[in-house]
């Protein structure tokens, strides 16, 4: 009788071991994890977040693509509504775990948090009002209005110009706004978002690009310093990469075309 009891106590014991620290790393971190995953996000920013008018749902290429990630791990996916500078605070008091918000990989966001890989190649532009014969390219806007989103690269760049009056604004709604309004000379944002401006959002009436983009940025998804998930996240990425979920959902965003 002895000798049974403490087979099955070495029995149970060595079971517990593998289940323990043994047997797929990967898998007793899923365990681990979330069920629900929170994502913040900022839905000014269309073609990659968006609330239709009248409508409360997230729509836009990050939507879609942090759904499939979602869906990849298994996780439900939430997402919350928050200024564009409020995300990286917010990833850091846990109150979201990743931030989908078209958030360019730069190298003081990758000290205070993760960035995944890049999942989109972006840039900086200058939108004027049509009729600005004047300002031609950034090294016009010396000592000009320049409007942008509050924390966003856009309001870095248009920091460093000479002289420049930088109005910052919490929505992009608003700097376009301050631009149709003659409030400022120019406008310092991202070119998919300006490009989908003029071709769909009521852009073209009033505004336009001028110059070449301004350096190139990627936008990755980020989360708190040091999370389980960014790993998670980027065999996801590469996943919907292999199996063709991000090219459907990248065409149904920005065409065949450009790709
Ligand atoms: N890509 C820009 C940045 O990361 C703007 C992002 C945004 O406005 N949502 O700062």
């Amino acid at each position: 009788m002895k000798k049974v009891l403490f087979l099955l106590t070495a029995l149970v014991m060595a079971v517990m071991m593998v289940a323990g620290c043994g047997g797929g790393g990967g898998e007793k971190k899923a365990a681990e994890a979330p069920k629900v995953l929170r994502v913040g996000t900022e839905p000014t920013f269309a073609p990659f977040e968006f609330q239709k008018e009248g409508s409360k749902e997230f729509d836009g290429f990050d939507m879609d693509l942090i759904r499939a990630i979602g869906k990849q791990l298994n996780m439900k996916v939430e997402i919350q509504n928050m200024g564009f500078d409020a995300l990286i605070p917010a990833l850091n008091s846990g109150n979201i775990d990743v931030a989908a918000a078209g958030m360019s990989i730069t190298p003081d966001r990758q000290k205070a948090v993760d960035m995944s890989d890049p999942y989109y190649v972006a840039g900086l532009v200058v939108v004027v009002n049509k009729d600005n014969e004047a300002i031609k390219s950034i090294n016009d806007l010396n000592g000009k209005g320049i409007s942008v989103q509050i924390g966003t690269t856009g309001a870095e760049r248009a920091a460093k110009v000479p002289d420049a009056k930088v109005k910052n604004f919490n929505t992009n709604a608003e700097v376009f706004l301050e631009l149709k309004n003659k409030g400022v000379d120019a406008v310092i944002i991202d070119k998919p978002v300006a490009e989908y401006f003029l071709a769909t959002g009521g852009g073209k009436d009033f505004a336009k690009i001028v110059g070449d983009t301004l350096e190139a940025e990627s936008f990755g998804i980020s989360l708190k310093k040091n999370s389980p998930l960014t790993k998670e996240i980027n065999k996801a990425l590469l996943d919907l990469k292999k199996n063709g979920e991000y090219d459907k959902i990248y065409t149904k965003w920005f065409g065949a075309a450009k790709k």
